[in-house]
């Protein structure tokens, strides 16, 4: 591999704690780990929040919940200190065996997926002791149109299943909110209504969760959410107490070291943005170093000409890693840090391989590693290149992980 990954386990579990202290000792953070950990690796990134005291981490799907499994019990966490697993993502038909199987907990919302998940909890009762309830997270769509059951009729109708169904229990009551990270928001005071509606039902109908979990890194972050009143986190609380249940929030991207700035609103609503370290350092292998006479031509295209003599590195990174080819030199390019140094990156990115201008770089040789992101270099910065966020930056890095100190 000429291009590698090097995931701070430090990094991350400081960042874990940052995020729990913004959020209040009363308020544990589930460790959002899909896409494989943000492109950080599930199988690294899993059992080191395991160990910084996460309760619950979340995948996307079945295949990283057992993956996931996998991973905790081969780096030592032994089943009883392993967090509990949801999986995000509407569990289908195919899945449930596998859930019941590695104790992996649904997000569902359609009377469907949980007829799904009886039938099979009804065929597996033999092996799973008797009449022991397995445990569904109800999500409410309160405004992200995505997943959820919309308050209402269609919730009513989930909940007298639930009511007829007692061997799969409510265990928690979640919904995401659509615009966390904009200060003042209309939508988030609506999506706040509508779940203290859903919340109002779900007790009338006696239900009483255990937990109740909303929210993002942004949630986290924005201290100043909704208008007329202040951070998700602490409306999140009073709706938790009033069921009787444990708030707890979601983070991800923070995990990883980012986060949208807050819009809308001046720097001191952000609360916990600032803390936050980037755990990923991306190095790439000089392949060959060599020095360019004017007209020569760089990549595809000849889109980069030689206009003096220099010197260029090859670099063994490309698209096919995550690299955007919108980095390709032209009006702004990107750039790479070698032996310190900026180094930017001449004509286009190739599938594997990447062609720096190391003029005036005197110490750069075959088999050096340069930085590709990481050490000042952010996600952000190749993310505003690219036109895109920061999260397709990351969720797009491919290739060997290695966890450092
Ligand atoms: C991805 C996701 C999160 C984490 O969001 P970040 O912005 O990365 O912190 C939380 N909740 C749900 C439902 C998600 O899909």
């Amino acid at each position: 591999m000429t291009s590698w990954l090097e995931i701070s386990a430090g990094r991350l579990t400081q960042n874990y704690q940052a995020l729990s202290a913004a959020a209040g000792a009363d308020v544990p953070v589930l460790a959002v780990i899909k896409a494989n950990a943000y492109g950080h690796g599930l199988a690294l990134c899993g059992p080191v929040l395991a160990r910084a005291g996460a309760p619950w981490l979340g995948v996307q799907d079945v295949e990283e919940g057992v993956q996931l499994r996998r991973a905790l019990a081969a780096h030592g966490v032994s089943v009883a200190q392993q967090p509990r697993i949801l999986i995000m993502g509407g569990p289908l038909p195919a899945d449930s065996a596998a859930l019941l199987e590695h104790n992996l907990t649904p997000i569902v919302w359609t009377i469907d997926q949980l007829e799904a998940l009886h039938a099979a909890l009804h065929s597996a009762r033999p092996t799973r002791g008797h009449g022991e309830p397995f445990d569904v997270h109800l999500e409410i769509d309160t405004g992200m149109g995505r997943q959820g059951v919309a308050p209402g009729e269609p919730l009513q109708a989930v909940l007298a299943w639930l009511l007829q169904h007692p061997a799969l229990r409510l265990q928690a009551v979640m919904t995401h909110f659509a615009s966390t990270e904009v200060a003042h928001c209309e939508l988030t005071t609506l999506q706040r209504e509508r779940m203290e509606r859903a919340m109002g039902a779900i007790t009338r109908f006696g239900f009483r969760p255990e937990i109740v979990h909303v929210g993002n890194t942004s949630m986290v972050d924005n201290g100043e959410a909704a208008p007329g009143e202040g951070s998700s986190v602490v409306w999140l609380k009073g709706v938790a107490a009033r069921a009787g249940a444990q708030p707890m929030v979601r983070a991800g991207i923070g995990l990883y070291g980012y986060c949208l700035p807050v819009e809308g609103s001046d720097t001191a609503a952000s609360l916990v943005r600032r803390k936050l370290l980037p755990v990923v350092t991306w190095r790439a292998a000089v392949l060959a170093v060599a020095e360019l006479a004017p007209g020569a031509t760089v990549g595809y295209n000849g889109t980069f000409v030689a206009t003096a003599p220099m010197r260029v590195a090859l670099v063994g990174v490309g698209y096919a890693n995550g690299l955007r080819r919108e980095l390709s030199s032209g009006a702004a390019g990107g750039w790479m840090l070698v032996a310190g140094q900026r180094a930017r990156i001449l004509g286009r990115v190739s599938m594997n391989l990447t062609v720096l201008d190391v003029t005036g770089i005197d110490d750069v040789a075959m088999g050096d590693a340069v930085v590709v992101l990481g050490d000042g270099i952010t996600a952000d910065d190749h993310a505003r290149l690219a036109r895109t966020i920061s999260y397709e930056i990351l969720c797009g890095l491919r290739g060997t992980h290695r966890l450092v100190e």
